[in-house]
């Protein structure tokens, strides 16, 4: 029998991980059924049992069930538990399997995509919300010289960076500490162009950086990637190859496979101009 997987979230219409898994299955052969579930906040536990019930294997969790799906689970791996959510399931009997790939699909496209290695590096991250949280730990990992993160709730980024003190060295801030910074990665993390927004980050904490990231994608150049353009920054780069390095991780936990990345990186990603 075909084994099932799915992606849950809210909206869900725009999703790109059935069209993903679906062109790994493709590559690697495996035998797979991948369909998108809109849930709903009351129904998310009873959408994932029936689910599990109709004998589904795996499902990978998105906005806004990531904490959700992080109370469901019977087990939790170390970045699940560190980031305090989850982003994919594994069903194995009655164990209900939790992990999250977001920082890791990130820290692998920064690193063995893009090539910028995180080691040594002065790296600024802008946001306090889930996907940064997600990231600290595959970051810190890395051991980076500093991990700067700042947030327009200064405290949120305070306490964030005080809860992985001891994963390596990380502080918070607000925006209006980083006068006479200087980073060489910027990565965008907060939700702000999602709304076309820009978060109130000075073209002078760009001043010398070589890589920025954009975690959304699909979106061209964001406010962001245009301010560090305009900065000078050389390499500009959006959430893409986060999201299928992500997907693909998730696939290698449910398949035992490691599907290629790059030739579909290249085919989803737009350009940012
Ligand atoms: P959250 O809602 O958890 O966090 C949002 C963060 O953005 C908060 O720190 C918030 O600050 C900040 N923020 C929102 N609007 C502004 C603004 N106008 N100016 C400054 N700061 C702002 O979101 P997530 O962490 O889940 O998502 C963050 C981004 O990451 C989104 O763009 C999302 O699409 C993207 N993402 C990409 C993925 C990928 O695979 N490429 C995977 C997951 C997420 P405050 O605390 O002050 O409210």
């Amino acid at each position: 029998m075909t084994d099932k997987y799915a992606v849950i979230g809210n909206p869900i219409g725009h999703t790109k991980s059935p069209m993903i898994h679906g062109s790994f299955a493709q590559a690697t052969g495996q035998d797979i059924d991948y369909s998108a579930i809109e849930g709903s906040l009351e129904r998310f536990a009873d959408d994932v049992h029936a689910f599990r019930k109709a004998g589904g294997r795996g499902m990978n969790v998105t906005a806004p069930f990531k904490l959700q799906a992080y109370a469901l689970a019977t087990e939790r791996l170390e970045r699940a538990e560190l980031a305090g959510a989850t982003n994919a399931l594994k069903f194995e009997g009655d164990r209900i399997l939790a992990d999250n790939f977001d920082g890791l699909g990130l820290t692998n496209d920064i690193q063995r995509n893009l090539g910028f290695p995180l080691e040594g590096a002065r790296m600024l991250v802008l946001g306090a919300g889930g996907a940064v949280r997600g990231a600290l730990q595959p970051f810190l990992a890395q051991q980076p010289a500093v991990v700067v993160l700042a947030n327009r709730t200064q405290a949120k980024a305070v306490d964030l960076a005080k809860q992985f003190a001891g994963h390596g060295r990380v502080q918070g801030c607000g925006y209006g500490d980083l006068a006479g910074e200087r980073f060489d990665i910027v990565i965008n993390g907060t939700s702000a162009s999602l709304r076309a927004e820009l978060p109130p980050l000075s073209a002078q904490a760009l001043q010398g950086a070589k890589l920025a990231y954009e975690l959304a994608y699909g979106k061209g150049l964001t406010p962001f990637l245009r301010l560090a353009q305009n900065a000078g920054v050389p390499k500009l780069a959006d959430g893409v190859g986060m999201l299928v390095e992500q997907a693909a991780e998730a696939f290698l936990w449910w398949r035992g496979v490691r599907p290629d990345t790059r030739s579909l990186i290249g085919r989803m990603a737009i350009p940012l101009v």
